[in-house]
């Protein structure tokens, strides 16, 4: 009983990276779905959630899956990524956008990124020719909109056009932003969603692609059950997966979409205000949106200029960290994994230059212009004195 305590006193006073959201209409969402007896995968929320989702987004159709991840590796395949391929991957990433590639059998090529930190079209080039140089071809790229924050399509797209690449586009952060398209995820290309817990809006655990192509849809769909044939036994002619999004965490998840837009607004009030209580501490950015966009502020990310200061990202985080702040570092760039040390890589030095002075800050629920203030605070006063 002690220690449970005293986690619960921890939990009510600790601030998260990216704490979720959660209200009396979420918990009631889900209570409706239970007692209307739709237990199954399968159900009305579900079916609901994704008519609504691609609603939102501005896409034809929309398939629930159970990750981000499942959405990545069933949309790489439709677009007939397998053994041998290449698979074009910026290089600062969450690893599932990579993982998705190699469970097809193709091989990751790492981009690095640009001053959007995201795949930078002017090295894609150079990845079909890394690719060329091993006797393979790249089949596939996986821009990602990294933090929230928009990736150039319309570069990436005309460079991918040049040399027969399909896109997929992993917008699992960026859920709400927008680009030249209108919203992420609404343009020419198959894009890939994630709700899971720390994301900006959560089904605790889930997923979704989203596509013009209502062909490749159903046929996502079809893999994500089992690859069930429409007989009353079980008949199978090709190899499936389970990889539904279930209709109670579908109840869930349309519950947080009615409120993402309010999500988005506060997000970016926080990263504002971030911005406005660190603008004069020199040698600190908070990642800001580029030319042709505007991000969700998923999560707010600033830099340590590392020649005005060394190492000062790690030390920040365990200043926060004993302050029962939490906040991490930068995605460690995919080329820096022991994994796929075996992969090509088109490299600049951005994603480690990023890496190294990079840090994401509290963004979520609990985060409120008082806490924002704490953070700024203790920042401001470690630096002043390195
Ligand atoms: C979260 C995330 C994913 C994976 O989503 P899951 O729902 O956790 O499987 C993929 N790519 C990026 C960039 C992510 O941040």
């Amino acid at each position: 009983m002690a220690t449970r305590r005293r986690w619960k006193d921890l939990a009510a006073h600790r601030i998260y990276l990216s704490k979720a959201s959660s209200t009396a209409a979420d918990a009631s969402a889900v209570a409706e779905a239970v007692s209307g007896g739709w237990l199954s995968p399968s159900g009305p929320d579900l079916q609901a959630f994704e008519d609504e989702f691609a609603e939102f987004i501005g896409v034809e159709g929309a398939v629930g899956l159970a990750s981000g991840t499942a959405a990545l590796h069933l949309g790489l395949k439709y677009l007939g990524v397998s053994q041998g391929d290449f698979v074009l991957v910026p290089t600062v990433t969450f690893g599932a956008t990579a993982f998705a590639a190699a469970y097809l059998g193709a091989t990751p090529i790492f981009l690095d990124v640009d001053a959007s930190w995201n795949m930078d079209p002017a090295l894609i080039e150079r990845g079909v020719r890394a690719a060329r140089s091993l006797g393979g071809r790249v089949t596939a790229a996986i821009p990602v909109d990294l933090y929230g924050t928009p990736a150039d399509m319309v570069s990436i797209r005309e460079e991918c056009a040049r040399f027969d690449i399909s896109i997929l586009e992993d917008a699992a952060e960026a859920l709400g932003a927008t680009n030249n398209d209108g919203r992420v995820g609404s343009g020419l290309n198959p894009a890939a969603f994630s709700f899971n817990g720390n994301k900006i809006m959560t089904t605790s655990s889930g997923g979704m692609l989203v596509s013009d192509d209502l062909e490749m849809l159903d046929k996502v769909r079809y893999w994500a059950t089992q690859a069930r044939e429409p007989v009353a036994w079980y008949e199978h002619q090709d190899i499936g997966f389970n990889y539904r999004l279930s209709n109670v965490l579908s109840a869930l998840g349309r519950s947080q979409l009615c409120r993402l837009p309010d999500e988005v607004q506060r997000r970016r009030e926080v990263r504002n205000l971030y911005r406005e209580r660190l603008k004069d501490v020199p040698g600190i950015c908070v990642q800001d949106d580029p030319s042709w966009g505007l991000s969700n502020a998923w999560l707010s990310v600033v830099t340590f200029d590392s020649f005005a200061y060394t190492g000062a990202a790690a030390k920040i985080m365990d200043l926060l960290e004993a302050n029962e702040i939490e906040s991490r570092p930068t995605w460690k760039p995919m080329h820096q994994q022991p994994v796929f040390a075996n992969s090509p890589t088109v490299l600049t030095g951005s994603g480690d230059r990023l890496f190294e002075e990079g840090l994401c800050l509290p963004s979520g629920s609990d985060v409120t212009p008082q806490v924002v203030e704490r953070i700024a605070d203790l920042i401001g006063v470690h630096l002043a004195t390195i």
